[in-house]
Parts: structure tokens; C-alpha cells; sequence
């Protein structure tokens, strides 16, 4: 059954986050063959909408407003509601990100509409749109669908592989103009943490340190691996209690959920609450002094060792390779 399909393109610093193309991607399973429309919101969005339809939307609506200049979930959820009004999609994907998870369940309550969250993979099968979620911290997985009214889900980044960039695609952009009502909440300053390199949530590669790590000079090694191989640093609760890193690194069940394709965890127990944010990971590495330690359990390649010989090591065989 073909259906008309709604993806949020999401905008971070002036261009689309990689969870986007994964979104139009899961819309495409979810359409069955019909239309995927992707939306854009912001201050000034719309030239981002041709690289939209080159990973696969159709057709892209705009809806620039100056009180969308910085995200808030009232702004947001005018402007998409003001969408879906105007499309009648039968599906709706979002990305699970931060603004994801804030913003669908606002959605889905405005629409009176079901929602699967985190979602991590999606397929049609015996006439249904089958998705998959881990449920019980990463330990288990369930598999749902939707019996009736819209398809309403959100994907967790990296799970999902976005189409091919296709240049010669082309599809409509057209704006929608909405009167975004005073907003109940208005941001004035949006102030950074300092952050290096690669975005831990979105990153293909994460180096972790844990209180193995023994201190934030020694998580200067992982640093230094994580810049050859283009990666993230993360760390666990255990490093941030320490003081070794901001707690923005940390992974787990009350921290990050990463699913990159290489996770090295230097120094890390393996306690189930860390598992819980990057057990999902396509390829898991464990370096630990004990042969016991509970990571090497669900790593895929144990290194028994000491992080500070072992880290430097494969950081001087990784730059090789890359010469
Ligand atoms: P440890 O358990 O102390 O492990 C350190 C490891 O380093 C050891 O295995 C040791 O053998 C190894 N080591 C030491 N020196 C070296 C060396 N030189 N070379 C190699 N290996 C070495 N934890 C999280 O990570 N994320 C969460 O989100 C999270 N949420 C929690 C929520 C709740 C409600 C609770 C109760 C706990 C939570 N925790 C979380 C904490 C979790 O239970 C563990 O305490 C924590 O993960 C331990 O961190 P760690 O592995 O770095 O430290």
C-alpha cells in the first residue's frame, strides 16, 4: 500500500545532520512505493533542500519563520503540525535526537497518534511496516507495528544506512508560510560547550575511556586515536564521576545511546548501565588490564593489557595505514 510519507530534515550550524538521510531512508521502507516529503524549518532553510531530494525526498516543504531560528519545541511543533495539515502524510519519521525525542511525542500527542520510539530498524513485511526497538536497556529487541492511523516513529542515528547521494535527483521545494503563534518559551542565547572534533552521538567511530583511564591527562592517548581514525571520545560514568571528562562524554544508560561501526573502550569495566549505551556498536573492541572484566564478555576483539602501551600502539599501526 503505497503512502504519503513526512521526514523532518534536521538542521545543526547551517547543515543537515546525517539522521536525516537515515529518516528519509526508513520513510522510504515506510512508504511502500509512494511519496516522502521532507520538511525543513528554520530562520533561512531552504537551500538545503535540494540535498534532501538527492538522498531520496521527493518533494521538500520550507517553512522559514524568524521565531524558528533556534529550535523550541512550540515553534517546531507549529510549523510541523501546520505540515502534516496541509500534506495528510500517512507516515511521519523523525530522528531520535535530542530534538527528536523532544519533539515527537508533542506531535504525537497534538495528532492523537500512536508513537514508536528509537527505532533502530525498519522493514515491510507480511503487509505490515515491521519496526524494530530495543527495549530493557539494549538487552532485547521488539519488533511493532502499527494497526491503524499514521506511522509515526523515530529512528536512532546510525542504525538506519541513508540512500546513495544521487545529484541528478530532482523534486519540488516549495514553502509553506505559517503564523507561528508567540511562542511560550523564547530562547535568548544559546551558549556551546567547547567541544572537539566529531559528534559522539553521530560518530563512526568512539574511543571510551573509562576510570582505568586514571585521569584527564590520560584520556590524552584516546584523544590522539580518535583524531587518526576521525572518531569521537566517550567515557564512562565511572571517568566522569572522577573528574576525568565532562559528563557530556558519557555513555550508558543515563548518558549517550551510540551505535558506531568501531567502539574501543580503554579501561572500562563493562557494567551493565554502560553496556546499555553502546552494546548496539557494529564492532566492539575491549582493552582491560583483567581478563575478567565483564567488556570483554560482549567485545567482539579483547585486548588483555595496559591502556597506556596498548592505545599509542595501535594509534602508530592505525597512522600507518592511513599513509
Ligand atoms: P570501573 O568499574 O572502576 O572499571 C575500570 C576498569 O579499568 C577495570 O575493569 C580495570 O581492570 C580497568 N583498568 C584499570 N587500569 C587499567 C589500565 N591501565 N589499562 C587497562 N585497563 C585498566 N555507567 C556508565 O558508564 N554509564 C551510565 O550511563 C551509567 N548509568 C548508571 C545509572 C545508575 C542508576 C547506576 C546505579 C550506575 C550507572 N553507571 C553508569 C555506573 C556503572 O554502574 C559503573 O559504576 C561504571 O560504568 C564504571 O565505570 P568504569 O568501567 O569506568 O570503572
Amino acid at each position: 500500500m503505497a503512502r504519503k510519507v513526512l521526514v523532518l530534515g534536521e538542521v545543526r550550524d547551517g547543515s543537515l545532520r546525517n539522521v536525516s538521510f537515515e529518516a528519509i531512508a526508513a520513510a522510504k521502507t515506510v512508504a511502500e512505493g509512494g511519496e516522502v516529503v521532507a520538511v525543513l524549518a528554520g530562520e533561512t532553510v531552504s537551500a538545503l533542500g535540494t540535498e534532501l531530494v538527492q538522498y531520496g525526498a521527493d518533494r521538500v516543504v520550507v517553512v522559514e519563520n524568524d521565531k524558528l531560528k533556534q529550535y523550541t519545541s512550540d515553534g517546531f511543533a507549529q510549523a510541523l503540525l501546520a505540515v502534516v495539515d496541509q500534506e495528510k502524510p500517512e507516515g511521519l519519521v523523525l530522528g531520535h535526537t535530542a530534538l527528536g525525542k523532544d519533539l515527537a511525542p508533542r506531535i504525537a500527542g497534538k495528532l492523537s497518534s500512536g508513537l514508536i520510539s528509537d527505532a533502530v530498524a525498519v522493514e515491510a513485511a507480511g503487509g505490515n511496516i515491521v519496526f524494530t526497538r530495543p527495549i530493557y536497556s539494549g538487552k532485547a529487541f521488539e519488533k511493532k507495528i502499527v494497526t491503524d492511523g499514521l506511522i509515526f516513529a523515530t529512528v536512532r542515528p546510525n542504525n538506519i544506512a541513508p540512500l546513495a547521494q544521487d545529484e541528478s535527483r530532482s523534486g519540488e521545494v516549495s514553502s509553506l508560510s505559517v503564523d507561528i503563534k508567540d511562542l511560550r518559551a523564547i530562547i535568548k542565547e544559546v551558549v556551546r560547550k567547547a567541544s572537539e572534533g566529531v559528534d559522539l552521538s553521530e560518530a563512526k567511530v568512539v574511543i571510551s575511556g573509562g576510570r582505568g583511564v586514571k585521569s584527564a591527562e590520560g584520556f590524552e592517548p584516546l584523544k590522539e586515536l580518535a583524531n587518526v581514525l576521525g572518531g569521537a571520545v566517550g567515557a564512562s560514568r565511572g571517568a566522569c564521576d572522577a573528574d576525568y571528562c565532562d559528563y557530556s562524554l558519557q555513555i550508558g544508560q543515563t548518558g549517550k545511546v551510540v551505535t558506531p561501526d568501531l567502539y574501543i573502550a580503554c579501561g572500562i569495566s563493562g557494567a551493565i548501565q554502560h553496556l546499555a549505551g553502546m552494546s548496539n556498536s557494529k564492532v566492539i573492541v575491549a582493552i582491560n588490564k583483567d581478563p575478567e572484566a565483564n567488556i570483554f564478555k560482549i567485545a567482539d576483539y579483547g585486548i588483555v593489557g595496559d591502556l597506556f602501551e596498548v592505545v599509542p600502539l595501535l594509534t602508530e599501526e592505525f597512522k600507518k595505514l592511513k599513509v
